[in-house]
């Protein structure tokens, strides 16, 4: 029986060891350094049909159906005059048990967990150093504890210390010049908003979006991508995001981007940097990378988690099948993604007036374009 170690227990870890655990010939250990995983109540998640499709097949269409709601449509609108644009058909991608949906983060991640033995997390486990023993890796831990395995799947995240490890802190994230606002929105402050869709408002250096988690209708997801410049010093000081100080100016400065109505009655509000990737590290042999230390994503394509599961999907077959063409096929893959989420966040940011017009009058042709959604959209909820 072949070992498989994990590092990180976030949805592409959980996912991974997923797949490995209905395999009689591998067995799998998850090593996680927080003492338990996050289950942050009430934040929201998109997964297109390309990823519904993978968790299928571990039975996640058996969560409770009033624990995930199905979009009909993307809704778009202009942040200056509060206009719609268009509107964008995503259950187009859909089949009958396949279909886009938006939930609570926990519930996907709890779902993944509990579907586990509870052997195979290790918690308390910070990966300290990765030796490549002949054909074995060791793993040694914070605690000094060690583990031998035959696969080493890296799976710790945008900030991966497994990622700094094997590739002598060649390659890290960079600041995308963008605060995330999360928050939870009740649904009585949502007027002239089409409950059933997804809302998305674009506009000057700024786009959010609102989506219903559950098929309660309550409560909504608020996600806002907010252009602001951090000096050296403040993006090393991770308690920064935290002060309520810093949030409130994060606040003002969104104040003539969102309705008040919508802002004063966002609660649980958080901030965060956005991080993303900009180049690969190539993997060696036994040792792979995936889900957000394989490559991050700007978030204006909400692909992460999509493309965690995917890429989890491909580096399972591709270990079981004993091939090598994963870190090739990712690549290409991750390629196509990140170009469309670069592209849709400078459309969703633009200022300039000219580009303006020309971004609303190309999302009402375009959101219309069967061919264009069929190569722009077709090609990731499709895979
Ligand atoms: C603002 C924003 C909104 C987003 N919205 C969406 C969305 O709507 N839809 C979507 O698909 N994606 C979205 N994403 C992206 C998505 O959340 C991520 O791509 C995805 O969660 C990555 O999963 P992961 O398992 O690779 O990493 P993570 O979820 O980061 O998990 C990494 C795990 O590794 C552990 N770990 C870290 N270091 C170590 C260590 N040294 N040793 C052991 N364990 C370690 C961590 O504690 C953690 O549990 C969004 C991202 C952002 C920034």
């Amino acid at each position: 029986m072949k070992k498989i170690g994990i590092i990180g227990a976030g949805i592409s870890g959980l996912f991974v060891a997923n797949l490995f655990k209905e395999n009689p010939n591998y067995q799998v250990t998850i090593f996680e350094k927080k003492h338990s995983i996050e289950l942050e109540e009430g934040y929201g998640i998109q997964l297109s049909t390309n990823s519904i499709k993978l968790l299928n097949k571990i039975g996640f269409n058996e969560i409770e159906k009033r624990k995930k709601f199905n979009p009909e449509k993307i809704d778009f609108y202009d942040i200056k005059n509060q206009k719609k644009i268009s509107d964008l058909n995503i259950s187009e991608y859909n089949s009958e048990d396949c279909k886009y949906t938006t939930m609570k983060r926990s519930i996907l991640v709890e779902f993944l967990k509990n579907r586990l033995d509870d052997q195979a997390i290790k918690y308390e486990h910070s990966i300290e150093k990765i030796e490549k023993k002949n054909d074995q890796i060791n793993l040694t831990f914070n605690n000094n504890q060690n583990f031998i395995c035959d696969h080493l799947i890296i799976s710790d995240g945008i900030f991966s210390k497994g990622k700094s490890l094997i590739s002598n802190n060649q390659i890290q994230p960079t600041y995308n010049n963008c605060i995330a606002i999360r928050g939870k929105i009740p649904s009585v402050n949502l007027s002239n908003l089409n409950e059933m869709n997804i809302s998305l408002f674009v506009g000057p250096d700024f786009h959010y979006v609102i989506y219903p988690i559950d098929n309660s209708a309550g409560e909504f997801n608020f996600i806002g991508v907010l252009k602001h410049q951090l000096t050296a010093n403040e993006l090393k000081n991770y308690s920064l995001f935290e002060e309520k100080a810093f949030i409130e100016g994060i606040k003002n400065k969104s104040q003539n981007k969102i309705s008040s109505s919508i802002l004063s009655n966002i609660n649980n509000i958080k901030c965060f940097p956005v991080f993303v990737s900009k180049d690969f590290h190539k993997s060696v042999e036994n040792i792979h990378l995936v889900g957000d230390a394989f490559f991050a994503f700007p978030p204006s394509f909400a692909q992460g988690a999509s493309q965690s599961i995917e890429g989890a999907s491909e580096l399972f077959e591709s270990i079981i099948r004993s091939k090598t063409d994963y870190y090739i096929n990712r690549v290409s893959r991750v390629k196509m993604i990140n170009n469309r989420s670069k592209l849709n966040q400078f459309a969703f940011h633009a200022s300039n007036p000219i580009i303006v017009f020309f971004r609303n009058m190309g999302l009402k042709i375009l959101t219309k374009n069967k061919k264009f959604l069929e190569n722009y959209l077709g090609k990731i909820y499709n895979n």
